[in-house]
């Protein structure tokens, strides 16, 4: 078993192959055909992306690079036609952009329109399309947490971009019930409708927050899709009586920043299992990379973003 910087580390088992691609790696000398992907939001400045990127340009060869743009309100338009003028390759879409961005491009694959937010555009002869890597990401990172969905009962925490896709996602992957728990019931309603509709099934159960108590007795894998408890507020739970996490048998928090929120230390309190954000974000990333350049990003490169996101993270 290895440890660094104090944490058990994971993927240790590829370590000698991972150490031989980390040796390849390339440093990207800038010249007049290399390519440009980049990071539309507002605001951008804290975003950990360009690690995934411009590691992945460097482990696999590619002369590319990914800078992060600053879009102010009102000027997405703007920024997808300039892009478009500009040949760059593609781009990530975050905070707050991820639905207005849809008017702006040329064609929306399947899964970004049911969910209704992109957070990638690939160049196209017409533009830019739009695709949703968020949920295929998020998979990814329970698989590789070894995280089933399968026949699960589910409870879900908020009803925002993040926790609408999650719910898509769960139902695809055939979860026995969704219990969707969110502050405006309005919002969890409309999205329980629209899964129930594209599912052909009751499987989104929509309640308010402090319905909790009504969920039925059992062991519950539990993703917590609300924005509470993002730094600096790491003291904050959207839930935080204990009785409540008696039945989580993992956690799954999307966010990473703090990297243990207040939400995994009662799931852990409680006697089950947490996880962290990053390796969603990590595999968002690594989709969107292998949707711009028609590749496959091997696991052990995988393994090396991972570890250099979490150095960043820690610098940070
Ligand atoms: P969003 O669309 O703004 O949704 C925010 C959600 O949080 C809503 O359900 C909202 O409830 C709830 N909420 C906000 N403040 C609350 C409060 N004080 N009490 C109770 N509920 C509250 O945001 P999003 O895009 O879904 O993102 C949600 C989280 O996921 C963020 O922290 C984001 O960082 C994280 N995320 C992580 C990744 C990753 O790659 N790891 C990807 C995407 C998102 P109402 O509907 O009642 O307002």
């Amino acid at each position: 078993m290895i440890f660094r910087n104090g944490r058990k580390r994971r993927w240790s088992y590829c370590q000698i192959e991972h150490e031989s691609s980390a040796e390849m790696e390339k440093m990207v000398e800038i010249n007049g055909k290399t390519r440009v992907c980049g990071l539309i939001g507002y605001p951008v400045e804290h975003t950990l992306s360009p690690v995934i990127h411009n590691t992945l340009a460097g482990l696999l060869g590619h002369d590319l690079v990914y800078v992060p743009f600053p879009v102010e309100p009102g000027r997405v338009e703007d920024a997808v036609n300039g892009a478009d003028a500009l040949q760059l390759l593609g781009l990530n879409v975050t905070v707050p952009y991820k639905s207005e961005v849809l008017d702006f491009l040329s064609e929306i694959d399947t899964l970004a329109r049911n969910i209704g937010a992109v957070n990638t555009l690939v160049r196209v002869k017409t533009g830019y399309k739009g695709y949703n890597t968020d949920m295929e990401g998020l998979y990814r990172a329970m698989v590789s947490e070894r995280i089933q969905i399968e026949k699960e009962r589910i409870i879900l925490l908020g009803a925002g971009g993040a926790a609408r896709a999650v719910a898509h996602l769960c139902a695809l992957k055939g979860a026995d019930t969704i219990y969707m728990l969110n502050r405006t019931y309005d919002k969890a309603e409309r999205v329980a409708e629209e899964v129930n509709g594209v599912a052909g099934r009751q499987v989104v159960v929509p309640m308010l927050l402090e319905e909790y108590t009504r969920i039925p007795e059992g062991r519950y894998l539990a993703v917590q899709g609300t924005s509470v408890g993002l730094a600096p507020h790491n003291d904050r739970a959207v839930i935080s009586d204990p009785a409540f996490y008696e039945k989580v048998h993992t956690g799954f928090d999307l966010i990473y920043n703090p990297w243990e929120t207040r939400f995994m230390q009662l799931v852990k309190a409680g006697g089950g299992r947490a996880c962290n954000g990053l390796k969603m974000l990590l595999y968002q990333g690594i989709i969107a990379y292998e949707l711009w350049n028609d590749v496959h990003v091997k696991e052990r490169d995988a393994q090396i973003v991972y570890e250099r996101l979490e150095e960043q993270f820690r610098k940070s």
